[in-house]
């Protein structure tokens, strides 16, 4: 039974912890959790909690982490730095009868390079009227980001979408789509396209069904993951995986989150949706190699909000507890999966 570590955090962490606990206890508990505890309490007050979280990591080779609060270091930024974390991947797509403005069907994978960007660099003051800040692109992450896209474009509809400002950011962007070409041409049997991220926003709002995987730069990558869930109805219903990669573009280490925050406004209300958190934990599942599993989670997740099983992020009336306790039922009435 893999042991795989569970970073807790802060503002819902508790209550979405709480969920997938009862969930995997439901499936059998195909996988045991080592926590640690990740909370910015934890941080401030042990520091050496950071060091012990990411040995655990590279020794157990996956984690589920929860929502942290960020206050001097962001604990994400740690994790991709510390742990060579050169990809991250958001599966986004929409829910039978949650109701939001577009009506069509998304299904779409945003694959973000997790490192540089604007990120790397806070940037300085430079006098009273201007600041300046590094912009940073590195072939490694690149390549490692586009032969992942182009890998899950082949188990998927054989599109991939590399988008930036290359006309603008002539060197940083331009050396990104030049990397995202040479990879292509390893994927003859995928059709691949560049699209500037402007023009990109606007298709995306009025034809998303045209996408299957976008493959972007860091920042980019970050704002089109929360605009696409804003499309999809709520950040509550989104799953991150962030990957460490071998020279051959495996994964290596594999970090599971929701993708929404902390949730300050409902923490400890006990209302917080936990179905993009039970994703993220489906995806854990299968990098273990449940996959089978994993699927009959997520599916359950689809079938509970399509049936009207919903958290009132979802304009539905289940808190926390109701929803993993539907989840539950669905998953019990089914037959037990298992694993490889
Ligand atoms: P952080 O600084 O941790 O990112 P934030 O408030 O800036 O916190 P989010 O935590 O993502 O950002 O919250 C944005 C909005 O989405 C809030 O209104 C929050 O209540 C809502 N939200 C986020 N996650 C969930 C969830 N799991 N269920 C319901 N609503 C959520």
């Amino acid at each position: 039974m893999p042991e795989v570590v569970e970073l807790l955090g802060d503002g819902i962490a508790a209550e979405l912890r709480e969920a997938v606990r009862a969930l995997n206890e439901t499936l059998g508990s195909p996988v045991t959790f080592r926590a640690v505890d990740w909370s910015l309490e934890a941080r401030e007050t042990r520091p050496s909690v950071i060091d012990e979280a990411l040995e655990a990591i590279r020794a157990l080779g996956a984690a589920m982490k929860y929502p942290t609060v960020t206050k001097t270091v962001s604990p994400n930024q740690l994790l991709r730095e510390r742990l060579d974390l050169s990809v991250i991947h958001r599966p986004c797509r929409s829910y039978p009868g949650v109701s939001r403005n577009y009506t069509g069907v998304i299904d779409l994978h945003v694959v973000r390079v997790a490192t540089g960007g604007t990120y790397e660099d806070a940037g300085r003051r430079i006098g009273h009227h201007s600041a300046v800040a590094i912009r940073v692109i590195e072939r490694a992450p690149v390549e490692h980001a586009a032969h992942f896209a182009f890998r899950l474009a082949e188990r998927h509809r054989r599109r991939v979408v590399s988008t930036s400002k290359w006309t603008i950011q002539v060197a940083t962007d331009g050396l990104f789509e030049e990397v995202v070409a040479e990879v292509a041409r390893e994927y003859r049997n995928v059709e691949h396209r560049a699209e500037l991220f402007d023009a990109l926003l606007a298709k995306l709002i009025i034809a998303p069904e045209r996408y299957d995987v976008i493959v972007t730069p860091n920042e980019y990558g970050d704002f089109l993951s929360d605009m696409v869930y804003g499309l999809v109805g709520s950040v509550g219903l989104g799953a991150s995986a962030s990957y460490a990669l071998s020279p051959s573009h495996q994964p290596l280490i594999g970090i599971f989150d929701p993708a929404g925050g902390t949730a300050p406004d409902i923490a400890g209300k006990g209302i917080a949706n936990p179905a993009g958190a039970f994703e993220a934990y489906a995806y854990l599942l299968q990098f273990c190699g449940f996959d089978d599993l994993g699927r009959r989670v997520v599916e359950s997740i689809r079938d509970a909000i399509a049936a009207g099983e919903r958290t009132p992020d979802l304009g539905g009336d289940l808190d926390t507890r109701g929803f993993t306790e539907a989840l539950v039922r669905r998953l019990a009435a089914q037959s037990s999966g298992g694993g490889r």
